[in-house]
């Protein structure tokens, strides 16, 4: 079963969107690459999320980070029209801009002060407005009166978050790549190169990326690697297609090209459970009612919860092993943002066997107690 497929130069651990990003990175580079996937059964962060290729808010403790989003933000244009013009997928992506909507005075105060922050630590370069309610009310008609201002940022935008997980498996295989249903149970490192452990048999390459979402954590230390992530429950609803009423996503609330209307989202510490609770999907709802008067008769069709995948800072974890030189970790949250910079940056790292010294800070070693 394993003896043909020996001659890989990659095995990518993992197929959800940060998998299947790097794996096509690598394909489209000319490098062999096995997708090992552990199927519908796993979490799967992929399917579950709300979509934003976003950057205000992001980095703020971290101008690696932060310059890192950015960076992805700007490459997702050119991204979008390589994987459309290779499969044929439109995965609605729009860099509308986007709001971060306030409820009351002082959360638009704290806000405009991290705003600010967040411009100054990048030198000007990442920009944004912010609006009170009028302002707000003139771009965002039906915004209700208890909403009290916005910042936003032209750099943010959504996709559809299926549609881009499907469009890079397509692009994968149409490059080459080769995806095999099997839920890896042991990594092992001699001579130089890997061997992955499945129940479909052995399969071997010269370099490795974990990129198994919450699967990371246990494989992790079989290659040398620390990838200390829990999870957060998100939850979703979606409503009734409506006419188009929203041009531009919130953190909150965005509407699908189709007419639906997502309303997000919970940080919900309840270990492995993707379940959904009607305490919370009732806060999201009357959230979304006060945000919006004209959602209050509209009807939810349909409900999720998924979960994220954290590293105790909340930002992702980038790392070439010490120990097991040609292992390499990309696991964490905001994997559609970064889709872009895994695919176009993060794939030539691998292939080039080096990480950057820009993403120094997003290493293993800031879990480490000093
Ligand atoms: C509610 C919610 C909202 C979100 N909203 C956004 C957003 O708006 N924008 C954004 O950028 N990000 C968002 N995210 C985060 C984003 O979804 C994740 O960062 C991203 O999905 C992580 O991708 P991943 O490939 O690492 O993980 P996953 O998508 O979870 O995929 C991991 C894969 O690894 C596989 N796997 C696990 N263990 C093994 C194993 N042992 N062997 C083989 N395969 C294995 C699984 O089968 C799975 O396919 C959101 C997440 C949630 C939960």
């Amino acid at each position: 079963m394993s003896g043909d497929r020996r001659d890989q130069d990659v095995i990518v651990v993992g197929g959800g969107v940060i998998g299947a990003a790097i794996a096509y990175g690598l394909t489209r580079r000319g490098v062999r690459t096995l997708v090992l996937d552990e199927s519908d059964r796993a979490f799967r962060a992929a399917r579950g999320n709300f979509g934003l290729v976003w950057v205000q808010g992001k980095g703020v403790s971290n101008i690696q980070y932060a310059a890192w989003t950015r960076r992805s933000a700007d490459l997702w244009a050119e991204f979008n029209d390589e994987i459309k013009e290779r499969t044929r997928i439109d995965t609605r992506y729009l860099r509308s801009g986007g709001l971060h909507l306030c409820l009351d005075e002082e959360e638009l105060a704290s806000r405009s002060l991290l705003m600010a922050n967040m411009a100054e630590a990048s030198e000007g370069v990442f920009s944004y407005e912010m609006l009170d309610h009028d302002e707000l009310a003139h771009r965002l008609p039906g915004v209700g009166p208890s909403v009290a201002g916005a910042s936003f940022s032209a750099q943010d935008g959504h996709v559809d978050p299926l549609s881009l997980l499907h469009a890079l498996h397509t692009a994968f295989k149409s490059t080459g790549g080769m995806l095999i249903s099997a839920p890896v149970t042991k990594l092992c490192y001699e001579k130089g190169g890997f061997e992955a452990k499945t129940g479909k048999g052995s399969f071997y390459s010269g370099k490795i990326v974990l990129a198994a979402g919450l699967g990371s954590r246990a494989l992790a230390p079989q290659l040398g690697l620390n990838v200390p992530v829990r999870p957060e429950r998100g939850q979703i609803l979606v409503t009734e297609r409506l006419k188009p009423f929203l041009d531009y996503p919130t953190i909150f609330i965005r509407q699908t090209e189709a007419g639906s209307v997502l309303l997000g989202d919970s940080h919900e510490e309840v270990g492995f459970d993707d379940g959904t609770d009607i305490k919370v999907m009732s806060a999201i709802a009357n959230r979304a009612r006060l945000i919006f008067p004209r959602l209050e008769r509209t009807r939810i069709l349909r409900a999720w919860g998924a979960l994220r995948i954290l590293t105790p800072d909340g930002l992702p974890v980038y790392q070439q092993s010490r120990e097991c030189p040609g292992a390499f970790t990309a696991t964490g949250h905001s994997g559609v943002t970064l889709a872009a910079a895994h695919t176009l940056d993060f794939a030539r790292f691998v292939a080039d066997g080096e990480m950057p010294a820009a993403l120094d800070s997003l290493g293993e070693d800031r879990f480490h107690v000093h």
